[in-house]
């Protein structure tokens, strides 16, 4: 990882660069950082610039021996620790060793925007207990008493050391207090209050600030095809944690197929409703795509489906009524609100609010999806515009 490319204030960078230029890197630095901060990708520049074999002024050579195994995050002397626990894989002594080149995966697929609830997933779910426990502490213990591989810096990265466990966590306070030479703790955190301030007192804080929104939006074009409003938009929703932006873009997403689906199954139930019903332009196969696709979705997504739904229905009752009431619609909403309002009415809405609410009652107690889905398409068609 490249200082260039971690996404904090240039001036923290510039502070921990000259700290290695002048030879001031304190043994033991505790990075307190917000969540969806770029702090484990900052500590991934810290240590690839201390062991750069050709470091430039503000920024590593990226293309040394050393910064190679950087890029593969397999440098022999740098050990990146994290919460573990028993899987369906490490049934029993878990320990970190055990799970680096899974960490290693997850950290390049999220291009070092890792958080740990995400990390508890891969561990198997995010109730899981996950800690740095007493094996990944006697690890650190015995590596310090080993020379490093390649004669410069020994570096551990102890990601999430809120998470280091508490009766773990006394075998290392000797090893921070007097490590060997050349060893240099970086202990990542969004929350000092779980750390013992034994822990606390013997690091050096290094406070990483918020990111602005307009960081955000910029890495945000970079990531992902959205427009410049979108990324506007989000990145301001987004309050400075760059994961929580991915996730509003992934809901924004689905989201936006939800939407998709309503306008082509309200448009075949408009249709269906004619009096003389208008079968050319009901596409049978794309509406039982549609329903398929809604269904296998699974409970979740069908409940959103459903309130999203009603939320329209809604919007389109105002609009009839003339309130001003849907400007908080997305544009694609507001184009579905006005193209088929008309065929809404406060005796009809209400009567297709009770079919939802049945639906919702029958995906709850586990109804066969198929058959409660098809129900509900073909009873809201009816009640759009009833047969005399
Ligand atoms: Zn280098």
């Amino acid at each position: 990882m490249l200082f260039k490319d971690v996404l904090v204030d240039e001036s923290l960078k510039k502070r921990l660069i000259s700290l290695v230029k002048e030879n001031r890197i304190s043994h033991a630095q505790l990075f307190l950082a917000p969540a969806g901060s770029h702090a484990f990708a900052l500590a991934m520049a810290y240590a690839q610039y201390i062991c750069c074999e050709h470091p430039g002024e503000d920024d590593s050579c990226g293309v040394c021996p050393s910064c190679a195994k950087f890029a593969k995050l397999s440098h022999p002397d740098v050990h990146i620790i994290f919460p573990n626990c028993t899987t369906t894989e490490v049934k029993k002594d878990p320990v970190f060793t055990k799970f680096s080149a899974k960490f290693c995966q997850f950290v390049l697929d999220h291009n070092y925007h890792i958080d740990i609830n995400d990390w508890l997933m891969e561990l198997g779910g995010e109730n899981k207990q996950a800690f740095i426990n007493t094996r990944d502490c006697s690890y650190i213990v015995n590596q310090n008493s080993i020379k490093s591989y390649e004669g410069g810096y020994k570096i551990y990265i102890l990601w999430s050391a809120d998470r280091l466990y508490r009766d773990a966590a006394p075998k290392l306070l000797k090893t921070l207090e007097e490590p060997e030479n050349k060893t240099l703790f970086i202990l990542i955190t969004e929350n000092t209050d779980k750390m013992l301030t034994t822990i606390l007192s013997r690091t050096q804080l290094v406070k990483i600030p918020k990111l602005k929104s307009e960081v955000i939006r910029q890495q945000l074009s970079k990531d992902f095809n959205i427009s410049e409003e979108d990324a506007a938009d989000v990145a301001v929703l987004a309050d400075g944690n760059y994961n929580r932006a991915i996730e509003l873009i992934n809901d924004n997403s689905e989201y936006k197929e939800t939407l998709a689906q309503i306008q082509l199954l309200l448009s075949s139930m408009l249709a269906l409703s004619q009096p003389v019903p208008n079968k050319a332009e009901v596409n049978y196969l794309e509406v039982r795509d549609c329903i398929d696709a809604i269904i296998s979705r699974g409970r979740e997504y069908q409940k959103n489906f459903l309130s999203a739904f009603i939320r329209i229905l809604r919007s389109m009752l105002m609009k009839n009524s003339h309130q001003d009431a849907i400007s908080k619609a997305s544009s694609t909403e507001s184009a579905i609100i006005s193209q088929y309002a008309k065929a809404f009415n406060l005796k009809n809405v209400s009567q297709i609010f009770d079919e939802c609410n049945k639906t919702l009652y029958h995906i709850e107690r586990n109804g066969n999806s198929s058959l409660v889905f098809t129900d509900w398409y073909l009873k809201v068609a009816e009640l759009i515009a009833p047969r005399p």
